[in-house]
């Protein structure tokens, strides 16, 4: 039974940290003509209120993007996709990262989604099929399996889990692993919360075992108590695209600058 919902934490800062490099990944690959593929296998419902019953009561977004969007001119992609989102859907509007995706790619571009949670599932078909997405209510694991490696071969998987399933960190390892060796250029992107009780560890040290070349781009929140469930965010790309690893370092410092 999925019991997470994703509109009480959008826009917290793991979704400001995670949603910048995805959209600065998706910013470098458009950068060239040749078309991409854009995956994800935890989508979410892609469009958010930040002035929702939700979102209000957690007050993550307060202390997220509310707090950090001035960091982000329109010289930064995440920054253009926050206007083009509030000018096209109301000032409190927040793109989920499928949305962020939508924005970003181009008519030559494809864009699959999986969305377990049926009311997420809904919403997120509602808002993503005007852009031409294949929106999917099915396991993410097993979707990525079944379609990887896509058409066109160039492109992104982003695995974004709620970890609800502490099982997760056991069997993701191995997941990167097998897609890895079927779709040996693409991109892939795995969230993870930095968590006190350390749960990420294991998980991260046998992905960089197996994945030598992997980036892995931390940040912590302030202000930074490690004592805190999860005081920081993480992402592991394999094939990291050139520059992304000192952009990792740009955003943890501003996300870490943003003070307590
Ligand atoms: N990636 C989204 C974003 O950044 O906007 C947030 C996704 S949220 C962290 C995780 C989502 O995965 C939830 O909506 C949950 O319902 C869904 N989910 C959980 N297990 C799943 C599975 N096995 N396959 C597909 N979706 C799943």
């Amino acid at each position: 039974m999925l019991s997470y919902q994703h509109s009480y934490h959008a826009g917290n800062l793991a979704d400001v940290h995670k949603h910048a490099l995805l959209a600065w990944v998706l910013a470098y690959l458009t950068a060239k003509d040749k078309p991409l593929s854009y995956i994800e296998t935890h989508a979410g419902r892609g469009l958010y209120a930040l002035d929702a019953p939700e979102a209000r009561k957690t007050g993550e977004a307060a202390a997220g993007i509310l707090r950090a969007e001035a960091a982000f001119g329109p010289d930064h992609p995440y920054g253009r996709v926050l206007d083009a989102v509030r000018a096209r859907y109301g000032d409190m509007a927040y793109p989920g990262s499928p949305l962020i995706a939508a924005s970003l790619l181009r008519a030559q571009d494809s864009l699959t989604f999986a969305e377990l949670h049926p009311q997420e599932y809904s919403a997120l078909h509602g808002a993503l099929v005007e852009y031409g997405a294949s929106v999917q209510r099915r396991d993410g694991f097993e979707l990525a399996q079944a379609i990887c490696p896509p058409m066109p071969r160039r492109g992104v998987l982003m695995i974004d889990p709620s970890y609800e399933v502490k099982a997760d960190y056991a069997t993701l390892p191995g997941f990167v692993t097998q897609i890895r060796r079927k779709w040996n250029v693409g991109i892939l992107m795995l969230w993870y919360p930095v968590l006190s009780a350390g749960l990420h560890r294991d998980m991260i040290a046998e992905i960089r075992t197996d994945h030598p070349d992997a980036a892995v781009l931390e940040t912590a929140f302030p202000p930074i108590r490690e004592g805190r469930g999860m005081f920081g965010s993480g992402l592991v790309v394999i094939n990291p695209p050139w520059g992304m690893v000192e952009e990792g370092a740009r955003l943890d410092a501003m996300i870490r600058a943003l003070g307590g």
